[in-house]
């Protein structure tokens, strides 16, 4: 399929000095770059065109089937400049193969793998500008997202769609550097149930995710984690994060995918660069009461969490309605730490990329 993109540049981009600026401290999330693509479906038609434009408002019907029955579905991908100036992304392919398999469950049409990527190429070709310099790990955050755009209020899957990306200038994920975060243990909520959604990346997970979410920033947690939706026994992962525990006698769990859980590319990674080190790790199920034990019994020594956005992010304390498990003031982990300098290393091309997981942009 060879699909071509108009490219419409913006007359007016963010003046140099300013997106300077923007690009010293950038906030996660806080600032857009100045272009946007835009890929339509029609049902009858499959994808009919594509385009770079200026970024803006997308004006749509107040009918259009997603601000009604939530069909919706995306990604989150970084580019990295490397020393050289040259830019670059991580495992795009991934992306690519799991945005069709969350378009699948949601009911939306599967962008073409050369559709996805050939469209982060066309943005980063207009905005390249935007990738920060690397140092204190800045990227450039890219957003796929499709959407149901058909303006038709009957319940069924929109013969409409669009593909959209947008990007973001983004710094550390968490401000407070790599100190360890408390999370927050939902009780009373789960994200997803047995054959529901939580393998699809759809914007609904995060819906139900969010009241446990302020519960937690009232406790303190800057997280959340979920436990399976018909027991509340087994560990699943974070709102937007997957989970990894450290044993002292040097071994890794992390919790099996069950359909429950994303899968996560940043989960996928670790746990081969996890193996590649000749570490012993478990894809299980596991229970809270196992970590409970393992945490209180000091046999588990490190616990981090890990997806695209934060990187690797160390966990120091659960909090529940019913208890605290861990301390607030715990330290990095040793295994935590060096996966993470690994894992951006391969990334900022620092660190020899083994797996062949670095794709060019520009
Ligand atoms: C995106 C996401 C992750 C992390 O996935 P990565 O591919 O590593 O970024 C984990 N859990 C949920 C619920 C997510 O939406």
């Amino acid at each position: 399929m060879t699909i071509q993109f108009e490219v419409v540049r913006n007359p007016s981009p963010m003046p140099a000095a300013q997106r300077a600026a923007v690009l010293e401290n950038p906030v996660f999330g806080q600032h857009r770059t100045d272009h946007q693509v835009i890929c339509v479906w029609e049902k009858d038609k499959g994808w009919t065109s594509a385009r770079v434009e200026p970024y803006g408002p997308i004006t749509m019907d107040p009918a259009a089937a997603v601000l009604h029955y939530g069909q919706e579905i995306f990604e989150g991908i970084k580019a990295y400049r490397h020393d050289d100036g040259t830019i670059w992304t991580f495992r795009p392919l991934e992306n690519a193969r799991r945005l069709q398999r969350s378009a699948v469950r949601m009911a939306l049409p599967e962008v073409p793998e050369e559709l996805f990527i050939e469209s982060l190429r066309q943005l980063i070709a207009v905005d390249g500008d935007w990738v920060p310099e690397p140092v204190n790990e800045k990227t450039l955050y890219i957003r796929p997202f499709e959407i149901a755009a058909e303006d038709f209020l009957g319940v069924r899957a929109a013969h409409r769609a669009e593909y959209r990306v947008i990007a973001s200038p983004v710094g550390p994920y968490f401000t407070g550097g790599l100190k360890p975060v408390s999370i927050w243990v939902a009780l009373d909520s789960a994200r997803a149930g047995k054959h529901g959604t939580g393998e699809a990346k759809t914007g609904g997970n995060y819906a139900a995710s969010l009241m446990a979410q302020n519960e937690g920033y009232e406790q303190g947690c800057s997280q959340v984690m979920f436990l399976d939706a018909e027991t509340a026994t087994y560990i699943e992962e974070l709102g937007g994060m997957n989970l990894f525990f450290v044993y002292k006698d040097g071994h890794v769990v992390t919790p099996s995918l069950d359909g429950t859980i994303l899968r996560g590319i940043t989960r996928m990674s670790v746990i081969q660069l996890i193996k590649d080190r000749g570490i012993h790790i478990e894809e299980r199920k596991f229970t809270l009461d196992e970590m409970r034990a393992g945490i209180n019994g000091a046999d588990i020594v490190e616990v981090f969490a890990c997806g695209t956005a934060a990187v690797i992010t160390p966990v120091g304390q659960f909090k529940s309605r019913e208890e605290t498990i861990g301390s607030a003031d715990a330290q990095p982990g040793e295994l935590t730490a060096s996966l993470r300098e690994e894992l951006t290393g391969i990334q900022y091309g620092r660190v020899q990329d083994r797996h062949g997981w670095m794709t060019q942009l520009a």
